[in-house]
């Protein structure tokens, strides 16, 4: 048995023990942080939010921050106060996940999808334009995998045909646009702290704007539309009354979760040198692999996030398709994951909207090849070489 023959045809795995896709970590300080809030008595909305908003706004280089429970709340909500409403038409990009364009149907507006740019994954301006139309209220870029999109350009679409922006910032946290973080540019940015993005709170989003009403306004409805500070209800200020003023949602972050939220975000910057670090890693060796195409190079003035790390397979090279390559993958041990199947022919949006294969090429291109690769700051070296020798061995085998 030689040691090139991949362990799904019965050869020896690269990996004993299995290396898991994607694992948040904590340290001492969120555990010594979430006990202080446990034995505070107060587990709701609260000061660690306050804080961490304070925090969060700061880094973000942006007036206000407003704690929610996702990035699909911190987006459903911008939409909100923005006004967006049913007959307006709201662009965004088909390669992200399912939540981006499924607010857009929530706030009552039709999601119109506009193709990628075939390198980097992100929304292409030039096809934004030509999607744009009297009834276009909003663009909701996306910052796919960590690479800000050309907001340059999407700023000025905005402006020329009078488009709020919303970017999905879900990826980016740590994302720098021409000496602008990300967070400071449009009217308003949805940031995630799911389980697996560089900051974890469990669930958990944050909305960022420059403007004080719409903050205002977000603080109000993100907790069932009660007056202002209405989360103080209960608290040793003595009774507020408070009354209803808009039929609001259930999209506060708490602060268990904001005691997370407060240690993660401290730690951004030294990961993301180790991010970084990683990605040059993969970058190297996976830019000599004929069969696979290295995910594309930052270009001058972006700061890349670092969040996923993907290849896209050259299909016409190899013998097996994506999700075979994925399989062969696990079986060496090591996890994998796909971002994202182009979302205009996920069942919804076939059947609601009619939309069919071809109608996206290059979003559909990527969404059949890419594969994301284990890749977070607790990995070790050897995880990474791991992953090299794995992708390399199954690309070796299966090439044409
Ligand atoms: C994770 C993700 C979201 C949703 O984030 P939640 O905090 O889970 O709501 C939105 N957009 C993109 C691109 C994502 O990857």
């Amino acid at each position: 048995m030689t040691s090139n023959k991949p362990a799904g045809e019965g050869g020896k795995p690269i990996r004993e023990k299995f290396l898991i896709f994607g694992v948040p970590r904590f340290f001492q300080e969120e555990i010594k942080e979430m006990l202080e809030t446990l034995r505070s008595g107060w587990w709701g909305t609260g000061p660690k939010v306050l804080q961490f908003e304070k925090e969060f706004s700061k880094y973000c280089h942006s007036k206000y921050a407003v704690a929610v429970n996702s990035a699909t709340a911190a987006m459903h909500l911008g939409l909100n106060v923005l006004g967006i409403k049913s007959g307006d038409e709201v662009i965004t990009t088909p390669l992200t996940f399912v939540s981006t364009a499924n607010v857009i149907i929530h706030s009552g507006a039709k999601p119109i999808f506009a193709d990628v740019d075939k390198k980097t994954g992100n929304i292409d301006p030039k096809e934004i334009e030509k999607k744009i139309n009297e009834k276009t209220k909003a663009i909701i870029p996306v910052h796919l995998y960590g690479r800000p999109c050309k907001m340059d350009e999407i700023t000025a679409l905005g402006k020329k045909y009078n488009l709020k922006i919303i970017e999905d910032a879900a990826h980016s946290t740590e994302a720098w646009y021409k000496g602008k973080k990300i967070g400071s540019i449009s009217d308003i940015t949805a940031f995630s702290f799911y389980v697996t993005k560089n900051i974890a709170t469990g669930e958990g989003g944050m909305l960022v704007t420059d403007n004080k009403k719409w903050a205002e306004t977000a603080k109000i409805r993100r907790l069932h539309g009660m007056s202002a500070d209405a989360w103080k209800r209960y608290s040793n200020e003595g009774y507020k009354p408070y009354e209803g003023v808009y039929p609001g949602y259930k999209y506060n972050m708490i602060d268990l979760q904001a005691s997370l939220g407060i240690h993660q975000l401290k730690r951004a910057g030294a990961n993301s040198k180790i991010r970084d670090k990683y990605w040059q890693m993969y970058s190297r060796a996976f830019k000599q692999i004929s069969g696979i195409i290295a995910s594309a190079d930052d270009g001058k003035d972006i700061i890349h996030a670092r969040h996923l790390y993907t290849i896209n397979l050259e299909l016409e090279k190899l013998k097996i398709s994506r999700n075979q390559f994925i399989d062969a993958l696990k079986a060496e041990n090591i996890g994998a994951g796909v971002h994202f199947t182009a979302l205009h022919l996920h069942k919804y949006y076939r059947e609601t909207f009619g939309f069919k294969k071809g109608d996206f090429p290059k979003a559909e291109w990527i969404g059949e090849r890419t594969i994301s690769l284990p890749f977070y700051p607790h990995m070790s070296e050897k995880d990474i070489n791991d992953v090299i020798k794995a992708v390399e061995k199954l690309v070796n085998y299966y090439r044409k």
